[in-house]
């Protein structure tokens, strides 16, 4: 990974926010920058210089890690370490604004970290320049995407061994996760989704100690952690024979997935990508059971810049990857959602783990 790269492209942006250094707390961005994984962590960087901090639990972690930035262990938190040197050798430097990270700071933090400084250093929130960033994956993060992608797909063909009338959706996904480890996962990149009959319209339906019933759709939403980076993926199937009405409302949900996934392309907002499926589904008299966004960034972390949604700004660019995501609930009869991880290429769309999208019934 291109740590040193990431770190020189951030220095140059400090000067156009008038910033002598930033201060990175949040695990995932020092993650990013550096190379460390740990939980306890902090990275300054200014113009010239980045330094690590972290504490005795990870001596021989950031030897290992971190290549670059001169790293400081203490016996004190990463964040005391960071403010006790932005204090001496920062204000050697002349340092004026410490930019902090506003989303990741608590207030307790950010008035520890004010005591500790001279009155000449002031702290400011800083726009979130590292999640700006990480937006636009390069090769090696898009390679790691696609592996991570590939070995979550994986798990579907899990799920449709283990689901059956009478089978707990927990015990589904206690399956999942099973071959996820075996598969070579470090976790899950969040809760594994399996909702059942009713509780399929629930867009965050938590796998339960439900069972499945006799008839309806099981939505499964379900990603890994491999080597850092997270993958999602949703599919829904059906548990019975599906009447017409589920077929339909299965198909539409399909056809806006599909018109999303269709819209990407650089340049294109992406307002316009959740659009494209909203329009689908409003079309068909669906549309104020989708009752989410479309989508979402995916990388270091399973939610990440940018919002696929109405009123976002942000344009695709070539190497983002995002979600595609629609999905219909119609409370107490059930859910239909389909999702894909796609990475935004010159010609479009690339979804990173192609599997079939057909109603699957069981
Ligand atoms: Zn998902
Ligand atoms: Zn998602």
């Amino acid at each position: 990974m291109d740590h040193a790269g990431r770190q020189t492209r951030l220095q140059k942006l400090l000067a156009v926010h008038r910033l002598g250094a930033l201060l990175i707390t949040h695990p995932a961005n020092v993650h990013y920058l550096c190379g460390f994984t740990g939980s306890a962590g902090a990275l300054v960087i200014t113009e010239t210089r980045a330094v690590f901090f972290t504490d005795g639990r990870y001596t021989e972690q950031a030897r290992t890690e971190i290549h670059g930035p001169r790293t400081f262990v203490s016996r004190k938190s990463p964040l005391a370490s960071a403010g006790h040197w932005l204090a001496t050798d920062g204000q050697k430097m002349g340092l004026k604004a410490v930019g902090i990270e506003g989303e990741h700071l608590t207030v307790a933090e950010h008035i520890r970290l004010k005591e500790a400084l001279p009155s000449g250093i002031r702290l400011r929130v800083a726009p979130p320049l590292v999640e700006r960033a990480r937006m636009v994956k390069d090769e090696d993060e898009i390679a790691l995407l696609r592996a991570a992608a590939v070995l979550g797909a994986s798990l579907f063909d899990v799920a449709l061994r283990a689901i059956r009338p009478g089978v707990k959706e927990n015990e589904v996904a206690a399956e999942m996760e099973y071959a996820a480890r075996q598969g070579g996962a470090e976790g899950m990149s969040f809760e594994t989704i399996v909702a059942a009959g009713p509780r399929s319209a629930l867009p965050h339906g938590r796998a339960s100690s439900a069972p499945i019933p006799p008839t309806g759709f099981v939505v499964c939403d379900f990603g890994v952690i491999l080597a850092g980076y997270c993958s999602d993926m949703t599919r829904t199937v059906y548990v019975g024979s599906p009447g017409d009405q589920e077929r339909r409302t299965y198909e539409a949900v399909r056809e806006a997935q599909q018109a999303a996934v269709d819209a990407i392309r650089p340049g294109v907002g992406v307002a316009q990508i959740d659009r494209a499926a909203r329009k689908i589904l409003q079309r068909k008299g669906l549309g104020r059971h989708f009752s989410h966004s479309t989508g979402h960034g995916v990388g270091l972390e399973i939610h990440e810049a940018p919002r696929v949604a109405a009123g976002q700004t942000e344009e695709l660019q070539l190497g983002m990857a995002i979600t595609v995501e629609p999905g219909v609930y119609l409370p107490e009869v059930g859910g239909v959602r389909i999702e894909d991880l796609v990475v935004v290429t010159e010609r479009g769309a690339e979804i990173l783990a192609p599997a079939s999208k057909e109603l699957i019934t069981i």
